[in-house]
């Protein structure tokens, strides 16, 4: 019986072992933490939950369709739209397509300019109509450039395109690549954002389950410490012990990737947040209902996610909870950083008081996504780079996402079945 290694239990890591495992091959799924989800993981603690890192789940994505039952995680939704939030003003940026029920408040945001509006309905339509193949392997360019080029005013980048596409990038300059920006504006509009009620981390959990009915095995606490390609077959150590095995799927952490593999081209640059989650003694709206507060003044916090609101699971009882994310990898203590994000909540919110908030967690990230500057797939490394039947999986082969973790999974399994002419 041919057998894989795959080292790492992220997202791409499960999806190789559950469909290597489905195609029956022996699978063995080593994973150094105790715990599976890799950056996708969440904190069940005091009746709360945690997830490692603010973010989101993009229903529309082909690879969350194709390697996700939707239904049984149970998600809980965003509102399509956003708040507008800065020192003393808040405003509404609904989905009139949607929400025809805020088409007036839409209209009436002087946050942005009636150009802006006709030009995202019209960048919509163009986007709805071109494919991902044609968004990822065509021209590609700044996204502040981007929407310059496309004529949107400096009004609409600085209140609603840097905030938000800063969050989703993790670089609020929007100098990553236009090409993230049309496929998550794609998916955007013609899906929807979402958490399942249990966490982020019940994806990886999701996908262990299939994983393991489909047959492979898992094991936790395994630290791959080198991995070594031949011409027919390859070597993993771990603790003591060399396996030997047909070939190995290397899933892990780009950095962690290139050490192991030695393969130059594998992005090691990364884009960090930090995001605290504070819980409020009632469940205060916060005047967002389900929509995202942006911060259109600066990066501290960037976002503001009402938890509460969106997913009552995550929360004990009726209390409220927000997650606020500030971008980067701040020296600052959790304590500096929880009273900045105050601070920002008591500008945009003069009517509330916040003394009665507590935070209650803090979750540091400084490696969330890999940089993604324009052009930046084209140096990607091929998925079998490394010497030998050593092949790579991770999003660090296509782009910084739950899809691109999903659908590496999905391509190196392919390459593996024919290197060995499965
Ligand atoms: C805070 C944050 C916000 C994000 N926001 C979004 C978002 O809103 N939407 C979106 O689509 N994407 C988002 N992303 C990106 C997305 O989560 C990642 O691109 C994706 O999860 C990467 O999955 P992966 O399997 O490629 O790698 P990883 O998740 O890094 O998994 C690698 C695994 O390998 C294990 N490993 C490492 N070294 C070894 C070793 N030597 N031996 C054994 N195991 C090892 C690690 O422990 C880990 O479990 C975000 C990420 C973060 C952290």
């Amino acid at each position: 019986m041919t057998s894989v290694v795959v080292v790492g239990g992220g997202l791409a890591g499960l999806v190789a072992a559950r469909r290597l495992a489905g195609d029956g091959v022996d699978v063995t799924l080593l994973e150094r933490r105790g715990e599976l989800g890799g950056r996708v993981r969440s904190i069940h603690r005091d009746g709360y939950t945690f997830d490692r890192g603010f973010q989101v789940l993009f229903t529309e994505y082909p690879a969350v369709r194709a390697e996700l039952d939707l239904d049984a995680l149970d998600l809980r939704y965003f509102t399509p739209g956003a708040t507008i939030a800065r020192r003393g003003h808040r405003s509404t940026l609904a989905d009139p397509v949607r929400n025809p029920g805020s088409f007036l408040q839409t209209v009436l945001n002087r946050d942005v300019t009636l150009g802006d509006k006709l030009r995202t309905v019209a960048l919509r339509g163009d986007l709805v109509a071109k494919s991902a193949g044609d968004i990822f392997d065509g021209q590609d360019t700044s996204i502040e450039a981007y929407l310059r080029e496309k004529g949107f005013s400096r009004r609409f980048v600085e209140n609603f395109a840097a905030p938000f596409y800063g969050g989703i990038t993790l670089d609020r300059s929007l100098s990553s690549s236009s090409a993230v920006f049309e496929y998550t504006f794609k998916m955007l509009a013609e899906g929807r954002i979402a958490v399942p009620a249990e966490g982020m981390g019940a994806i990886p959990d999701h996908l262990a389950a299939r994983a393991a009915s489909a047959g492979a095995t898992i094991e936790r606490d395994s630290e791959v410490t080198a991995v070594d390609g031949h011409e027919d077959g390859a070597t993993v150590e771990v603790g003591s012990e060399t396996l030997s095995t047909d070939a190995v799927v290397v899933a892990t952490d780009p950095k962690t990737a290139r050490e192991l593999t030695g393969v130059e081209a594998i992005p090691t640059e990364g884009r960090g947040c930090v995001t605290q989650y504070f819980s409020g003694p009632e469940r205060r709206t916060l005047d967002t209902g389900r929509k995202l507060i942006l911060n259109a003044d600066d990066d501290r916090p960037n976002t503001v996610a009402p938890m509460g609101a969106v997913a009552p699971e995550y929360t004990p009882g009726d209390e409220q909870l927000f997650a606020a994310t500030v971008l980067g990898d701040p020296d600052d203590s959790d304590d500096e950083l929880a009273s900045a994000v105050l601070d920002a909540l008591a500008s945009w919110y003069p009517e509330h008081r916040f003394d009665d908030v507590t935070l209650r967690h803090t979750s540091r990230i400084p490696f969330a996504q890999f940089a993604q500057p324009p052009g930046f797939r084209t140096s990607l490394p091929a998925v079998d780079a490394p010497d030998g039947d050593v092949y790579l999986a991770g999003d660090y082969t296509q782009w910084s996402s739950i899809q691109g973790a999903l659908r590496s999974g999905q391509v190196v399994v392919d390459e593996v079945r024919r290197a060995l002419g499965q």
